[in-house]
Parts: structure tokens; C-alpha cells; sequence
């Protein structure tokens, strides 16, 4: 269904906070979530995996050993250039990720509540060489799927996102800059995996966009794309009969769309959990010929078709 979205006005982006960066309890927060939408939903079987994982994210996190990070000249450059720090496609990643993988994948080793090829997933990477899991990284990465099988995505994804989120929360908010580039992470420069709407505080009212890697949230004015930052040609779309809290934002330009999801209709959305919960807005925007911005890294795009 399309609707039409009143027009904003906003403070001068001085006065608006540019960047949070998530808390150290991200994926301690993501799995209650993920856990409270499992029940009576179609993925629910899905959702209460993915709480699993984010709670074993949460302990790799808390237990990651001090990872090599960029130097001040290279902070400063970036900062001065406007590139993110932290560019997932280009950082040399050192080998606290894959220790991360290693203890993601040995608790959820013969965890009685998953599937049989689950399992196999997880014995396949265990015995992978590192030379495959830094290739399948690279292409995880630069939004390359074709090689990665929906079964082994979640994992490797869960391993790379506990590393950015290690790395980002150690260097602290104030060693990133803008970027260039509006519509990508100032952090690690991903694509946007959705944006949400505050509803309270200096963030009432005003869009940030979200890192489906980082998990960072950066500022970007309300009705421009994040995709081509044309702002001409928005359209909304929400699911017939829905409340309102989540909304598609399509371009006309250049076909992209990107979910919002609205805090004040419902207070404990959270980004990577409710887009996978609102999966049939998706598959709207893919019959109305949209193509998705950022991926969200526990869904295989392939799996929609
Ligand atoms: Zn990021
Ligand atoms: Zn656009």
C-alpha cells in the first residue's frame, strides 16, 4: 500500500547529534529481542536461532582479546579526508575475528535447539582453513552472497559484526568523522540496513541510519535517499492493515528502498530484529520493483525467492 508522508522540518545539522555508536550490550539487547518476535511469528523457529547467536555474540564480545587498531595519523587522515575509519572493504583484519568465529562456533556446537544442518554448518567452518573463511569474509564484506549459502552466513556475519563492534566501541565516538558519503556508515562505510525515527529527547523526530555491521547510528535528514540522496522522488509504503511503525521508503531515482521504523508507535523495535520480522514488506517492495539498500546480514537474500 503506498501513503503519503507529511513533509519535516529539522534543526540546523549542527545541533544534531551526528553519531552513537551501539553499547556494549548490543547483542545482549538484540537477543531479547529476537526471543520476545519468535513467538506465533513464521520465522519464529528462525528468530529464537538467532537469539542463540546474538547471546553467544554477546559473550564473544565481552570476551574478545584487544584488537590491532588504527593508528592517530590514520584517524586523523580519515577524519580529514571524510573516509570511514574502519572501511569493511579495504581494513586489514587481524586474527581476532576469526578467534571470535571460533568461540561463536564452539557454543553453538550440539546446542540441542539446532536444526541437524545447522550443525553440519557449524562442524563445516570449524574444520574450514583460514585462507576460505577470510574469502568468504571479503565477499560477506562487499555484498557479494553468490558463494555464501544461507546456512553459513548468520555465522561467519555474526563473527565479523562482534569485531567491528569491538573495534568502534574501543576507538569511541569521537574518533569518527562525517564521511563523504552521507549514505554510508561513518564507521566502516556499509550501505544502511534500515533507518529509524526517534521518539524522544534530541533524537525525536530525526532519522538515523543504521549499520547492519557496526551496529552505528549516523544522522541523515528525513525524505532524501540514502542510496542516490536525490529528494524529489520518495514514496512510502506499509503493509495494508499495519500500525505504522514500519514504513518502506522507495526512490523513484535510482529504485532503492530502505525500511524505517517509527520508535514512537512502538519503543522496543530494534533494527536487525523487526526487519526480519517485517520480511512481507520486502517482498512488497520486490513486486513493486524496488531493490533492498543494505543487506541485513542474518537473511540470505535468496532465501525471498
Ligand atoms: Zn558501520
Ligand atoms: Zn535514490
Amino acid at each position: 500500500m503506498r501513503i503519503l508522508e507529511p513533509g519535516h522540518v529539522e534543526a540546523s545539522a549542527g545541533k544534531i547529534h551526528f553519531l552513537f555508536l551501539p553499547g556494549r550490550d548490543i547483542f545482549k539487547r538484540r537477543a531479547e529481542r529476537f526471543r520476545s518476535l519468535s513467538g506465533g511469528h513464521p520465522l519464529g523457529d528462525y528468530f529464537s536461532f538467532l537469539a542463540l547467536l546474538s547471546d553467544v555474540q554477546q559473550k564473544a564480545l565481552d570476551r574478545a582479546s584487544a584488537p590491532l587498531l588504527p593508528d592517530a595519523s590514520k584517524q586523523a587522515l580519515c577524519r580529514e579526508t571524510g573516509m570511514p575509519l574502519l572501511d569493511c572493504r579495504t581494513l586489514h583484519r587481524d586474527q581476532t575475528w576469526v578467534q571470535g568465529l571460533e568461540m561463536i562456533l564452539m557454543q553453538m556446537k550440539g546446542n540441542p535447539s539446532l536444526t541437524h544442518a545447522a550443525n553440519d554448518t557449524v562442524t563445516g567452518l570449524m574444520r574450514a582453513d583460514e585462507t576460505l573463511l577470510e574469502k568468504k569474509a571479503d565477499r560477506i564484506l562487499a555484498g557479494d552472497l553468490a558463494d555464501i549459502s544461507p546456512g553459513e552466513l548468520p555465522f561467519i556475519a555474526a563473527a565479523l559484526q562482534v569485531y567491528w563492534v569491538h573495534m568502534a566501541t574501543l576507538l569511541g565516538e569521537n574518533t569518527f568523522g562525517r564521511t563523504q558519503q552521507g549514505g554510508l556508515c561513518p564507521v566502516c562505510g556499509s550501505p544502511p540496513g534500515a533507518g529509524i525515527i526517534g521518539a524522544s529527547g534530541e533524537r525525536q523526530g530525526l532519522r538515523y541510519l543504521c549499520c547492519p555491521l557496526c551496529s552505528s547510528q549516523w544522522h541523515m535528514v528525513r525524505l532524501k535517499c540514502s542510496s542516490c540522496e536525490s529528494t524529489g522522488e520518495v514514496m512510502f509504503y506499509a503493509i495494508e492493515g499495519s500500525n505504522g511503525a514500519v514504513k518502506a521508503e522507495g526512490c523513484g531515482a535510482c529504485n532503492v528502498y530502505q525500511k524505517l521504523f517509527y520508535l514512537e508507535k512502538d519503543p522496543w523495535m530494534e533494527t536487525m530484529a523487526d526487519d526480519l520480522a517485517t520480511i512481507a514488506l520486502d517482498m512488497l517492495m520486490d513486486k513493486e520493483g524496488y531493490m533492498r539498500g543494505g543487506p541485513n546480514l542474518f537473511f540470505h537474500p535468496g532465501r525471498l525467492h
